[in-house]
């Protein structure tokens, strides 16, 4: 606007026009903290024309709210693109709302949350700019290149279609009851383990059973993203296995990777919480082979791409109405890993192209949550009622894990008892549950292949071709030209020809 209106010389009205069609807003996350709010005293200092513009743009855009909503003054309070409130910002997603033809969330449940919830007045006030673009993941990295054996195998059942059309991948579902088709999949995994347990030997300095059941969870830390609900289940697992050491179980490898935000305290510290279980666990010869736990350093790309074809379980454990889509979950599901999730971002699409059976679902739904809210959530209510929960808090709050510094991990408990946003305790014993059925299944590998299979099979949805397609046509109103192009995979050695 600052620039059509003072350098181009364009009326108001026309800059207004120009910019609305040439905005559209993506928004990634529904987390508070996430979502910017800038101090007007900021923004005055720095672009004081930029603040003129923006209060002009409010001043018009609550017109039009008062005119669809004759003297709704709280609305148009709440709707306002400057909050009054506390120190006077602007609310930055407000005005990308406003000044954009399109809004979108990135998977089915996170855009149904921002019309429903966060958005909702904007949904009323323009229903027609809101869309869902569920995000995918490209089939050219996430198989072809980092899963050659895997790829090799499916092109010897269906071709390579696949390569640029992923819903070819449904031929695969009439293979997955067939034993050797079963067999050469599992070999492949088999080998991708070894070659990401030689690996991790070599630049991490650790052992692994190649056996063992690889349950990975890799994204960056956050406690959304409960990494530490994970470390509970790693923690009652092994008070399990201490109690009952003859008990058959199917072995596991936990792994979990991902980077802490430089200022995120309690990211750090359940990293730190992840290395010391892992100390008492991988060192207690009752434990044995049973359960062994590694930190995965320095989680990228690159190591993504090691650790996608070998994993077994993938773990997608956010709490409902929390992850706006989720990517890992999906390069997971198209290596043949299986998911233990909840009902959030993109798992439940994932749920729904592979049905009930194929994916491990548990804990509250996003309603189940907001209705939890409501009530008030009490964490003693659940660390009170289950001694297993008690006795894995009880090890954090006490230095179980930390012998050197009893009261390290004080403050990972105090969270989980007084300061939890995220709900960890009200999904504990779902999420224990689902983990003894995911135990289960594994100890019959042809039903865990078959299952794997119709993973593969279902995850042509996930292709990021059909989001980037859907943006196109469906936010930016273009054509695709793609089929006038050479396949993305294929080598280009000239310029393509313009198109009309
Ligand atoms: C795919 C990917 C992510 C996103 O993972 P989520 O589980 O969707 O949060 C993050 N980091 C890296 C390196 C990735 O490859």
């Amino acid at each position: 606007m600052r620039v059509l209106v003072d350098v181009e010389g364009l009326s108001w009205e026309k800059a207004w026009e120009v910019t609305v069609k040439t905005c559209a807003y993506t928004n990634h996350t529904v987390l508070p903290e996430a979502l910017e709010r800038w101090p007007t005293s900021m923004l005055e200092s720095i672009l004081p024309r930029h603040l003129q513009i923006i209060y002009h743009i409010n001043h018009l855009h609550l017109q039009e709210v008062q005119k669809k909503f004759p003297g709704d003054w709280d609305r148009v309070k709440r709707m306002s693109l400057v909050e009054e409130e506390g120190e006077k910002r602007v609310n930055m997603a407000h005005l990308c709302i406003v000044g954009s033809h399109a809004v979108n969330g990135v998977a089915r449940i996170h855009s149904e949350i921002i019309k429903n919830d966060i958005f909702h007045d904007f949904y009323e006030l323009s229903p027609e700019k809101f869309q869902n673009k569920t995000n995918g993941i490209t089939p050219r990295r996430w198989l072809l290149l980092c899963n050659p054996s895997l790829a090799d195998l499916i092109a010897e059942k269906i071709g390579e279609e696949w390569i640029v059309h992923l819903e070819q991948l449904q031929l695969l579902k009439n293979y997955a009851k067939d034993p050797n088709f079963q067999r050469a999949v599992q070999k492949v995994k088999q080998e991708n383990k070894l070659k990401l347990a030689q690996m991790l030997e070599k630049d991490y300095g650790v052992k692994v059973n190649p056996a063992s059941m690889f349950d990975i969870q890799v994204k960056r830390i956050h406690e959304y993203k409960r990494q530490l609900l994970n470390c509970l289940h790693i923690i009652t697992l092994y008070n399990r296995i201490k109690r009952n050491p003859t008990a058959s179980i199917a072995p596991r490898t936990v792994m979990i990777g991902g980077k802490a935000a430089p200022g995120y305290y309690m990211a750090k510290k359940i990293i730190k919480l992840i290395c010391s279980v892992g100390n008492v666990v991988n060192n207690d010869p009752i434990i044995g082979d049973k359960l062994k736990v590694i930190f995965l350093e320095n989680y990228r790309v690159t190591l993504a791409e090691r650790i996608m074809p070998a994993a077994d379980l993938s773990e997608q454990i956010s709490t409902a109405g929390t992850e706006a889509s989720g990517t890992g979950n999906m390069k997971f599901m198209l290596n043949g890993a299986l998911t233990i999730g909840t009902l959030d971002g993109a798992n439940v699409e994932m749920a729904e192209e592979m049905g009930l059976d194929n994916i491990f679902i548990f804990g509250m739904t996003v309603d189940e949550v907001e209705d939890l809210k409501r009530r008030g959530y009490n964490a003693y209510d659940y660390y009170n009622r289950n001694p297993e929960i008690k006795q894995c808090v009880d090890q954090i709050q006490n230095g179980f894990f930390s012998p050197g510094n009893p009261d390290e991990f004080r403050d990972v408990a105090d969270v989980l008892l007084k300061y939890d946003r995220f709900f960890l305790l009200a999904d504990f014993d779902a999420y224990m549950k689902c983990q003894e059925k995911v135990g289960e299944v594994y100890q019959n590998q042809a039903k865990w292949v078959e299952m794997a299979i119709h993973n593969i099979a279902s995850s042509g949805k996930f292709s990021s071709d059909r989001t980037i397609e859907e943006y196109a046509t469906e936010i930016w109103g273009v054509e695709p030209s793609w089929e006038k192009l050479p396949a993305p995979h294929e080598p280009r050695d000239e310029e393509p020809a313009p198109v009309k």
